[in-house]
This record gives structure tokens, C-alpha cells and sequence, in this order.
């Protein structure tokens, strides 16, 4: 994700459709909400009749399931319908914030909640379209409605006269006999205005702001710096043999054309290629340190800015009361405190480096006694245990995963866990690429949502997968069902060929369901609460726990079937492949760790501990020391090009991907635990309090729900191959 995530905090008005993530393996930064505190004057917005004459997003959508009419939209008539929305929008908040009768929970918490709806339904489209079928207008659109809505949102979470009404609800809350739902609005309406500053006096209002403006500057410097650091470094290379290793299409693609030359630089894909295949040492150990030191020194060091980016963070925190930046962040996840998230991280990170040290021994007894093993031969010599020991040949599994059985597979999953039906329907879609399914409760027949899936790349479309939505549900006055789309980018069959899907894209396709049924199924009041928002340590979970029903023998038995004979996977396949998952575990759980462990030290600093660090990597280094990270593993990324968390929307908070692993390896424990992946009685407690339930109440409450206590650690430890004592089988 990039601008487009905005992390509004609200519950009112602008409910982005934002894709529910890309699978946590991939690369996704998000932009750090630099809210203001003080909400600069609103321009005015002039849209005339003639601009809306005849626009499909100012009717009524009168096609079944509330599909939006695709083929009536053109890009010239998303401005205009966006503008006519924010007025709208601007009339509902003025109606709210003048209404001459006391605040009460309809006229001001429901009223909140319910305004921005001709804006919602203009944006739902929108930012689909920009997702999936991108041109050079609605780009220029993008960059020209997103900071509009950014400003109209901060406009209505600083708007002094607005937060006074929902206080003054607030303060009354017990006295008001509000159903749970009534009472969850009142709350995270409450909870989002008071995280953005509004309660706090208008001098510490005005510090918090002069905090924002600073930050918002030094972290787009940081990520700008971090580009040019990362473009200006290159190895420049005129003798072949210093390319020993490497395969042709690399060599080809790094040629200076017409020039016996060839340009080494750090991004990421060369430098994994690099890494992994060439042979020349003392090349592998120079990219290391280009790849490592980036933007550490010179010109765009970006050491001073983090450091810098830390206190701030710190004292604005302090300011709302916290005791530091990862304290504030965390208070509304599931981890809750820092020391929390720090604990689950040591006691994964014991485990992982045994393992570690025994993925070292083993590619030394390959190296012998001619050097030690350094961090610059980890890749390389992984590989070849990899090679050694796991290898097997990946292209033997496509046959048994074409598309069509592994979507009916996933689909059967479903059926059999929530009584679900999928029935395919003809419907307008965006692309004639998409194809629709209507989903029913089999018990009741009741029409529950519509399920929309995009599983090819195109030019026009962003990559990765993610699950978005045309409509959520909500159920005030009117029951909306939702309608949800998952989009994949798997490469087009050539004509007449069928789609055969890697294992990898086996576990996206269940994955990017995962958030679909989370989307699909939810049964609640709000939109504000319904589906996939929640604390981002939790998110994943309902999309990571369905990938284990992936690759279970039973249901591999049924859905993974030879597609020109029939023949079902075998399990010595299948065996290779759980094999060679848990392959350098010990390895990439330590660097992921280490880089999640600094992400939490430099937020929990207090401004005054930050002020005093002169040296980012100093203290860094005493950090990893710390914890024992040997120096021969690298941590997933340094201080001064951890862009997650000093440009992104990461900060405190790279510990979330592996926080929600606890949850689904527990999650699925249970049913593997009973005997039956389908258990009855645990499949209506996991669509009761987890499907359904959206955001209605806190993670943890939800889970345990769920599960009936609290999750732990040892499947997830086991499923990363670091059980102590490994089962036989399964
Ligand atoms: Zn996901």
C-alpha cells in the first residue's frame, strides 16, 4: 500500500475500501497518519448541476446485489461525485455539531457514524478501479482527492464543537442502557478522537502539531534519503568470472548495453540473487556491506533523522499521556504493552536461534576449514544445504493445483466448516476477467453476500494480492450485505492453456479468502466495525489460519487432483514440500526477530533517553548484543533503512505478523486437536466470534471466544520446526 492507505482514525464519514494487506511475506509500506491537531480552515468546494448531470454515482444502484453499474462509470465522473460527497458530508457534520438539542447517542454518535455515505460510495469504486485497472487520469485523480480527504477527515476528528458532543455522550455512557454494539460505537468514536488529541488543552494541542509538522517532514526525507542511498550505490564489474554462479537471464538483465560491463546494485531482487548465487566472496561481502550500511553515512545519513523521528515520537506521546511511542501504539492491540510484544519476541527468539546454530554448523561442515563463516555467506551457503538436503523439484506440484479445483477446494472448506453455499452468478464486473459467486447460508437460504474474484495480472493493475471491498455490511435501519473482491496476480494461461498455480499461490488463493469470509460474513451494525478493520496484530489471523486447511492431507485429498488424469498429489510430495518449508527457519525467524526487537527499543525510549543517542548505530549494535542476535545474521533491516517503521505505518509494530501467527498455528491446533478439522463445535465458535464479529469487541476478547483461553505459543514454534520434541507425523 502506499498514499492511498489512509489510516483514518474516525468512526465517522470516510471509510476507505483498503485492501485487506498482501500476504505478510511481501513488502508493504503504508504512510505514517501525520494528522494535524489543529484543523486548518476548509477551502470551498464548487461542483455545478451540469458535472453531475447523468453520473452514476448520484443514483440509485438498482442491479442485483447492489453491484455498482461499471460499465456507466468513467474516470471524469469521479471528481465531481467525490466533491458533491465532501459537501454532503461537510452539511451532516454542521447538522450534527449545530443540532440546538442535547448530544444524545442518535443525534450525534449514530449521526457521526452514518454521514459521508455518498462520499463512501464514490471512494468504495474508486479505490478498487485505481487498484486493479490504473491509467494516467485517475492517477492525477488519486494524487488529487486522497490529500482532500485526508484534510476534510482531520477537519472532523479536530473539530472542538463535534468532540464536546461525543464527550458529553461519553460521560453519560452507563446511564444510557445501549445494546453491545450501541455501546462499542460510542466507545471507538470516542477511543479515535481522544488517540488523534482532541481532549488534550489548546497549548498541548499546539505542541502536538508542531510535533506532526516536524515528523511528517523528517519522515518523507527518510525514505527520499534511503532512495538515493540506495541508487547510489553500485559495483561496476568488466571480468565475466566475477559473475561465476549466476544464471543468464540475471547476468543479461545487469549488462550495460553494447559493453562488456555489468552494474551490481542493492535492490532488493539483485541483491537475494546476488547473495544466494555468486560465487566470487569477496564481491558477496562488499554488496553486504553496501546492502547494510545504506544511508549510514555522508550525504543521506539517515541516522540523525531517526534519531530525531524517535524523540519526537517519544514526546508527543508523553504529551498524551503515554509513557512512550510503542506504549501509545500498542494500548489498542492485542500485544497491549510493549513488554508484551518484547516477551512473545524472546521466548520465539530462544528457539530460533538453536536452530540457527545449527543451520551455522551445517553449511560450515560444507564450507570445512578453509575460513569461518561469515553474515555475507549465510545466503550463499544456505542454498547449497538447500540444495543438499531439501531439494525437490517445485514445478511437479503445478499440475495438482489448477485454479478452478483450488478454488472449489477452498470453497468445499467453507461449506463444510459454516454451511455456506457459493452459487456462480452473472453479474457487471469491472474486468471480464472477474467472475461472481452469491453466497447463502444453506441453513436459512438468506442471501449473505457477494463474492467477486480479479486472479489475473494485467499491466493496469498494482501488484500483490489483497481482498477489498465494493460495499461493507451494515445493518442500521437497512441490512446491506457486503460485497468483497479478491484480487491475485497470477500470470495468464497462454490460450487454451489451463491456470496452474504454485504452492505459493495455492496459500495466497486461501489466504486472500481468509480476509474475503472475514469481509463476507460479518454480522454486525456499524460498517465502522464490521469485517476486516481491527489492531493490526489481530488482522491477519482469520486470512493465516484458512492456509492451513490448504495444505491438510484431507483436504489436499479432495481438492488437489491431477488436472489431465485425476490422480491425487502424492505424499511423498507432498512430504518434500512441509520439508523443505521449515528449510533456514532458524535463519529468518532471527533476522525478522531482531529487526521487530529494534523497531520496539527505539519506540520505547523516553524523548529524553533518544535526545542523549548520538549514534544510531552504536546503539543499535548494543540492542542486538543484547538479545544475542549472532553478528553473522542480519537483522531484516537496519535503523536507517527500516522504512516500515521510520517512513511507513509501522512503527512498534513489525512484531504484528508473527504475533498473528500465534493465533492461527493455535487456531487450527484446536480442530487438528479434536480429530476433526471440520469440528462442528469449534467451527460455530470460530464463524460466531471471529467471522462474524468484525470489530465488535477487543481481539483478545474475541479470541478467547474462539478458543476458549488464551493462545499459545507451541504450535506456532512447531510449525516453524522448532518443537522440541517433533512429533512423528502431522
Ligand atoms: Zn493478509
Amino acid at each position: 500500500m502506499t498514499a492511498k492507505h489512509l489510516l483514518i482514525g474516525t468512526a465517522a464519514a470516510i471509510t476507505l475500501t483498503v485492501p485487506a494487506c498482501d500476504k505478510p511475506s511481501s513488502e508493504k509500506i503504508e504512510t505514517e497518519a501525520v494528522a494535524q491537531t489543529t484543523a486548518a480552515p476548509l477551502p470551498d468546494i464548487t461542483v455545478t448541476e451540469a458535472e453531475l448531470r447523468g453520473n452514476p454515482f448520484r443514483q440509485e444502484w438498482t442491479a442485483d446485489f447492489g453491484v455498482p453499474p461499471f460499465s456507466a462509470i468513467r474516470d471524469a465522473h469521479y471528481l465531481p461525485a467525490v466533491k458533491q460527497g465532501l459537501l454532503e458530508q461537510r452539511e451532516e457534520i454542521a447538522a450534527i455539531v449545530d443540532n440546538p438539542d442535547a448530544p444524545t447517542f442518535d443525534n450525534t454518535i449514530v449521526a457521526l457514524d452514518q454521514s459521508g455515505a455518498a462520499l463512501d460510495k464514490v471512494m468504495k469504486t474508486f479505490s478498487n478501479i485505481t487498484n486493479t485497472d490504473i491509467n494516467d487520469t485517475l492517477s492525477e485523480l488519486e494524487a488529487e482527492i486522497y490529500p482532500m480527504l485526508t484534510r476534510e477527515s482531520d477537519a472532523i476528528g479536530f473539530n472542538p464543537a463535534l468532540f464536546e458532543r461525543v464527550q458529553a455522550v461519553y460521560a453519560k455512557r452507563d446511564r444510557l442502557g445501549l445494546d453491545e454494539q450501541d455501546a462499542r460505537l460510542l466507545e471507538l468514536t470516542h477511543r479515535s478522537f481522544v488517540r488523534r488529541g482532541a481532549a488534550l488543552s489548546p497549548d498541548v494541542k499546539a505542541q502536538v502539531a508542531a510535533i506532526n509538522e516536524e515528523l511528517s517532514g523528517l519522515t518523507t526525507l527518510f525514505g527520499k534519503n534511503l532512495l538515493l542511498a540506495t541508487k547510489t550505490f553500485e559495483i561496476e564489474i568488466t571480468d565475466q568470472a566475477d559473475l561465476a554462479g549466476l544464471p543468464d537471464d540475471f547476468k543479461n538483465a545487469i549488462k550495460v548495453e553494447g559493453e562488456d560491463k555489468w552494474i551490481l546494485t542493492v535492490d532488493r531482487s539483485v541483491y537475494e540473487t546476488f547473495m544466494t548465487q555468486g560465487e566470487n566472496r569477496d564481491l558477496r561481502s562488499k554488496m553486504f556491506d553496501g546492502y547494510r550500511m545504506r544511508a549510514s553515512s555522508g550525504e543521506y545519513d539517515n541516522g540523525p533523522i531517526l534519531i530525531r523521528i524517535a524523540e519526537l515520537r517519544a514526546k508527543r506521546a508523553e504529551l498524551m499521556g503515554y509513557a512512550s511511542h510503542a506504549a501509545y501504539q500498542l494500548e489498542p492491540r492485542m500485544a497491549k504493552t510493549p513488554a508484551q510484544a518484547e516477551a512473545f519476541l524472546v521466548r520465539v527468539l530462544a528457539p530460533a536461534l538453536e536452530r540457527a546454530k545449527e543451520e551455522r554448523a551445517d553449511m560450515q561442515a560444507l564450507i570445512g576449514d578453509d575460513f569461518q563463516l561469515e553474515g555475507y555467506d549465510w545466503w550463499f551457503y544456505a542454498d547449497k544445504v538447500r540444495q543438499a538436503k531439501y531439494a525437490f523439484d517445485e514445478t511437479a506440484l503445478k499440475p495438482y493445483f489448477e485454479i478452478g479445483a483450488v478454488r472449489q477446494g477452498v470453497f468445499d472448506v467453507a461449506t463444510q466448516l459454516f454451511n455456506i453455499g457459493f452459487t456462480p452468478v452473472a453479474t457487471e464486473t469491472w474486468n471480464p476477467d472477474v467472475q461472481a459467486w452469491n453466497l447463502k447460508d444453506l441453513a436459512t437460504g438468506e442471501h449473505l453476500g457477494l463474492f467477486m474474484a480479479d486472479m489475473y495480472s494485467r499491466d493496469s493493475k498494482r501488484g500483490g494480492a489483497w481482498m477489498s471491498s465494493f460495499r461493507s455490511a451494515s445493518n442500521v435501519g437497512e441490512n446491506i450485505r457486503p460485497i468483497v473482491a479478491n484480487n491475485l496476480n497470477i500470470t495468464p494461461p497462454a490460450k487454451g492453456e489451463p491456470t496452474l498455480l504454485s504452492y505459493d499461490q495455492v496459500e495466497t488463493l486461501f489466504h486472500e479468502f481468509g480476509h474475503g469470509l472475514h469481509g463476507l460474513l460479518t454480522q454486525v451494525k456499524y460498517a465502522t466495525f464490521s469485517g476486516v478493520d481491527g489492531p493490526r496484530d489481530y488482522t491477519e489471523f482469520p486470512a493465516q489460519v484458512l492456509e492451513h486447511w490448504a495444505d491438510d492431507p484431507e483436504v489436499l485429498a479432495k481438492y488437489a487432483k491431477h488436472y489431465k488424469t485425476g490422480e491425487i498429489i502424492p505424499q511423498t510430495l507432498v512430504d518434500k514440500m512441509n520439508a523443505a518449508a521449515t528449510f533456514n527457519q532458524g535463519f529468518k525467524t532471527t533476522e525478522y526477530i531482531a529487526a521487530s526487537l529494534l523497531d520496539l527499543r527505539w519506540h520505547s525510549l523516553s524523548s529524553e533517553e533518544a535526545a542523549k543517542i548520538t549514534d544510531a548505530r552504536a546503539f543499535e549494535k548494543e540492542v542486538l548484543e543484547e538479545y544475542g542476535i549472532p553478528p553473522e545474521i542480519e537483522p531484516r533491516y537496519r535503523s536507517q533503512y527500516f522504512s516500515h517503521i521510520f517512513s511507513g505505518g509501522y512503527s512498534a509494530g513489525y512484531y504484528g505478523y508473527l504475533w498473528a501467527e500465534i493465533l492461527d498455528a493455535d487456531g487450527f491446533a484446536a480442530f487438528k486437536q479434536s480429530g476433526d478439522i471440520y469440528n462442528p463445535e469449534l467451527a460455530a465458535k470460530l464463524k460466531k466470534w471471529i467471522y462474524e464479529a468484525g470489530g465488535t469487541r477487543e481481539a483478545d476478547e474475541l479470541y478467547r471466544n474462539f478458543r476458549g483461553s488464551d493462545p499459545t505459543i507451541e504450535p506456532l514454534l512447531e510449525n516453524r520446526g522448532f518443537a522440541e520434541d517433533k512429533p512423528s507425523e502431522g
